[in-house]
């Protein structure tokens, strides 16, 4: 092995397995680029896979530099070891140099070449750090927010710029053209359709007008966090309904009614497993109401449950039962960041729920794009169809991996993770949802992406994978 600095040195697998050379070098950690069991001498060890001849991953550049800047500052001697010592480690030895040394990139190449002469990284490793360095890197992809990938309905921005002529003027209070709209498209009356700031904001109503201060709430658990943070602000005393397993049981709901159940809150498809309730046990569910009770079915991810047997919540409320069904605009249609959802119900319990809104409630830009939006069949039919095949691809890309999930009917993929998955993707570019809010800390939600976006979750959970296999024997003392 060669000294770069005197707590940075570079050699060859089989300098990395003799432990006594690494105890009198005074050696205690090493980076492996090449499989090795950690020696008995060796307190920490970081594997990463790194293949020669092909460009490496800006992830791994960053890793490997930000994990040998870690351990020098904090006073330890590391050995970066590939099979030969030749390309990979000396390679990514200058990126350390250069990206914390400050040394000019040509300066650290040399520099490892001086301390180590056979060292010669191969040009693809030199092109890809060089490209790194000169800020080529790809943009990072969020796949956490279950947002639509495509973008937002090109309907909706043409009808928010034409709307915005009309900004000084207040917004239609009462949200009659779209409550019109919506009325027409589901078979209801306009006094059954209630319009709100993003499905979430209608959460936080139905809790504050059918639970309130002590009153029941039946929530699924694991769930979408805003029906508890809503009971929260509600004060409403929540009822846990555990899923059985990834679905719903509705045995469990049945169970827990009582004369004090005000509000019952199902999503189908569900977040976070992206199953569904099937519409035989939404009816048990609903006719087992206790007097006064009402039954919420969110329905935020309906449009991409496309092909299964879905619950028809209109017509329960043409027929007069307790039911609000709540859809957003945020998903499908793109519109997250504008806020608009709405819900329908019979018309007492609309009438409720609009008693707690302030005036001017919902703005004129949503109420304009959300009407607009609601009318891009194109739009619709384009996301929903590319959700389907992104869709498919995430899951048999999982299956390929050997990774544990649940078959979803939505826009993401409830997913086993490999040991910190999360931090581990990120440093990779790549975002998912962590589950630990859901009370699920060893599981992570990826939202279906653009195809190049899926690809890249699933290079980046398959090098996760590999290195922690590599790694299985040698994890820090
Ligand atoms: C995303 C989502 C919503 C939508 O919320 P908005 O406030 O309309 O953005 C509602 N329910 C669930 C379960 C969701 O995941």
């Amino acid at each position: 092995m060669d000294f770069v600095m005197p707590q940075l040195a570079v050699g060859s697998r089989a300098d990395a397995a003799d432990g006594a050379a690494l105890r009198t070098a005074g050696i205690d950690t090493l980076l492996s680029l090449a499989p090795l069991a950690r020696p008995a001498e060796v307190a920490l060890q970081l594997g990463l896979a790194v293949a020669d001849r092909v460009a490496l991953p800006a992830a791994t550049i960053r890793e490997a530099a930000a994990f040998l800047a870690g351990r020098i500052a904090a006073g330890h001697r590391v050995l970066m070891h590939c099979e030969q010592g030749i390309s990979r480690s000396p390679a990514l030895a200058a990126c350390f140099l250069h990206e914390y040394l400050g040394l000019p990139l040509d300066e650290s190449f040399a520099r490892v070449r001086a301390a180590r002469p056979q060292a010669e990284p191969h040009p693809a490793l030199v092109a890809s750090i060089r490209a790194h360095y000169a800020g080529a890197d790809l943009p990072g992809v969020d796949l956490s927010g279950n947002e639509n990938p495509v973008g937002p309905s090109p309907a909706a921005r043409t009808a928010i710029l034409r709307a915005s002529a009309g900004l000084h003027r207040y917004p239609a209070a009462d949200s009659g053209v779209l409550r019109d709209a919506l009325a027409r498209r589901l078979g209801l009356s306009a006094a059954q359709i209630v319009i709100g700031n993003g499905a979430c904001d209608l959460i936080d109503l139905a809790l504050r007008a059918f639970a309130g201060a002590g009153g029941e709430v039946l929530i699924p658990d694991p769930a979408f966090p805003a029906y508890r943070s809503a009971a929260a602000r509600a004060r409403a005393r929540v009822v846990t309904v555990p899923l059985a397993g990834s679905c719903y049981a509705v045995a469990e709901y049945l169970a827990r009614l009582t004369p004090a159940t005000r509000l019952v809150i199902v999503a189908s498809p569900h977040n976070p497993t992206g199953t569904l309730m099937a519409p035989a046990d939404w009816a048990r569910l609903r006719d087992a109401l206790p007097d006064g009770a009402v039954l919420l079915l969110d329905e935020a991810y309906r449009d991409y449950a496309e092909g299964h047997d879905l619950i028809d919540a209109a017509a329960d409320v043409r027929r007069g039962a307790p039911v609000l069904a709540l859809r957003s605009l945020s998903k499908v249609e793109g519109l997250a960041g504008l806020r608009v959802g709405y819900g329908f119900a019979p018309e007492a319990l609309v009438r409720r729920l609009a008693a707690l809104c302030p005036q001017y409630h919902v703005g004129s830009l949503a109420q304009a794009a959300a009407l607009a939006a609601l009318a891009d069949d194109a739009h619709r039919r384009a996301s929903v169809a590319a959700n389907a095949r992104g869709r498919a691809v995430l899951m048999a890309g999982l299956r390929r991996l050997g990774v544990e999930f649940v078959p979803s009917a939505a826009n993401f993929v409830l997913l086993r993770a490999p040991r910190e998955a999360l931090a581990r993707l990120a440093q990779r570019g790549v975002a998912v949802k962590c589950m630990a809010r859901y009370g699920l800390p060893d599981h992570i939600r990826v939202s279906v992406g653009l195809p190049s976006e899926n690809a890249r979750f699933l290079a980046a959970l398959g090098e996760l994978l590999r290195e922690d296999h590599e790694c299985r024997a040698a994890i820090p003392a």
